[in-house]
């Protein structure tokens, strides 16, 4: 054996002991941690508690065993003894937020080793996937996050793309009934809870997804294009992705079962007009959800990355920003969705809310918009568009837990578990304070938000963020 090859058989040798080791993962996930007492309280907090109520003051919460075991005013409610207290004066404490369009990837790079922890430095501490090229390596790792071997998000993992005999190649283009019926119940057995259909899904295709991810006790959710929301509302679908942008019922020239027609509804159209009032009835008729990502529209519209997302982000990111920064500054004009489309779609999204509609949120990670900073933006921008505090908290925690079917999840209440965001300052005076994470509960377990974005800095979507057992 010549000394070369002697050392390639050593390597693989060594390199093939430490992969059939069991990840030794426990110890990071305490390595995050600012507090692992069983009993903690937090006084005097100011509290949206996830349901729309309004704030209220100078709270107490009681955390015993990873569960919310009592609520209420600090001047009644006695902290027992051996109880860890933080003062939270000056603070506002929300229900771990709750994304329902939160990708674990960027278009162009894996995000399985920054992701959760940012989601989770950013207080956001349930996620719905809401397609995905890569379903097993999402389902792994939502295994591996629920069993509490690494911290992260509640990660419900999500289906390829489904979409009509039209589509990109990694989806599932529609062929026959039986391959669509065969492929649900394939990654329905893995664990996928919900089925995300792309814009190519025609009804008919529509309607045979819905049946069989019903049959399977899982959901629909879709990015609509060649079935209008109507259409999809009237087949069964449980939710609706990105607001009211892609409601082709109201695009003049369309051709049925075909994605096609004007978008000048998206500048045109007003949300009080007849036509968008009996369709947002239809949906919550139906009760389709309403799940709105109005941060990767502010970064399609504004074109603006903040600083906290840029020193995230691996060096290639943060040159592609810069490039379309450099291109858009020289053609002097505005990106594909343009500001007026933003605040139209926002204003959907208000009079669906107002009516009843169940609306909820995710970020949809792409261009500069990441996981957890990209939730904390929605959050600002329902304000922006004039959502009461208490209302955008709602959007962001309750009604995602009603979309995903949780009890146990989304309020601040007694016997919850405790999935809490605690902010540094007053988020009613400043919704600026939603990006001030300063204790992260997910199931009692306190994270320090700074010590997560420690870890992920400079490798957001870089070559090493698909190894996500690298710690
Ligand atoms: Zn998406």
């Amino acid at each position: 054996m010549n000394p070369i090859t002697g050392l390639y058989l050593l390597a693989h040798l060594l390199l093939s002991l430490v992969s059939n080791h069991p990840p030794a993962v426990d110890k990071t996930d305490r390595h995050y941690l600012k507090t692992a007492a069983e009993s903690i309280a937090l006084v005097h907090a100011k509290i949206f508690d996830g349901t729309g109520s309004p704030s209220r003051l100078n709270q107490t919460v009681l955390i015993k065993n990873g569960r919310i075991l009592a609520v209420g005013a600090s001047a009644e409610l006695t902290v027992p003894a051996g109880y860890e207290t933080w003062d939270a004066s000056g603070m506002t404490l929300v229900p771990g937020l709750i994304g329902t369009h939160n990708h674990l990837r960027l278009p162009q790079g894996a995000m399985l080793y920054t992701g959760p922890k940012l989601y989770l430095a950013c207080g956001v501490t349930t996620i719905q996937t809401c397609g995905t090229g890569h379903p097993a390596e999402e389902l792994a790792l939502a295994r591996a996050i629920g069993e509490g071997r690494y911290p992260g998000p509640d990660i419900i993992p999500s289906s390829p793309y489904f979409t009509g005999p039209e589509g990109r190649d990694n989806f599932v283009r529609f062929t026959n009934e039986k391959q669509v019926r065969d492929s649900i119940r394939y990654w329905a057995r893995q664990g996928v809870a919900w089925f995300k259909v792309y814009r190519n899904t025609r009804p008919e295709d529509l309607r045979i997804i819905v049946d069989e991810a019903h049959r399977q006790g899982a959901k629909v959710t879709g990015h609509l294009c060649a079935t209008t929301y109507a259409e999809a509302a009237q087949i069964g679908i449980d939710a609706i992705e990105h607001g009211f942008i892609h409601a082709f019922d109201f695009a003049a020239g369309r051709v049925p079962g075909t994605c096609s027609g004007s978008t000048d509804f998206r500048s045109n159209l007003d949300a009080n007009d007849p036509a968008v009032q009996e369709l947002i009835q239809l949906l919550i008729d139906r009760e389709v959800a309403i799940s709105s990502t109005p941060a990767i529209m502010e970064a399609q519209a504004r074109g603006y990355a903040d600083q906290p997302s840029l020193e995230v982000m691996d060096p290639f990111h943060v040159r592609a920003y810069q490039r379309r920064r450099e291109e858009r500054e020289a053609r002097g004009s505005e990106g594909y969705f343009k500001e007026a489309w933003l605040l139209r779609s926002l204003q959907f999204d208000r009079a669906f809310f107002r009516a009843g509609g169940l609306l909820t949120a995710g970020p949809d990670p792409g261009l500069h918009v990441l996981p957890g900073y990209g939730d904390q933006l929605n959050y600002e921008l329902f304000i922006e568009a004039g959502f009461e505090p208490e209302a955008a908290v709602q959007v962001l925690t309750a009604n995602g837990a009603r979309l995903l079917g949780r009890t146990d999840i989304g309020k601040v209440q007694s016997g919850m578990r405790a999935n809490l965001l605690l902010l540094d300052g007053d988020l009613e005076q400043d919704p600026r304070v939603i990006r001030k994470p300063f204790l992260v509960f997910k199931d009692g377990k306190g994270y320090d938000p700074q010590k997560l974005l420690d870890a992920v800095k400079g490798k957001v979507g870089g070559a090493m963020d698909d190894a996500w057992r690298v710690d």
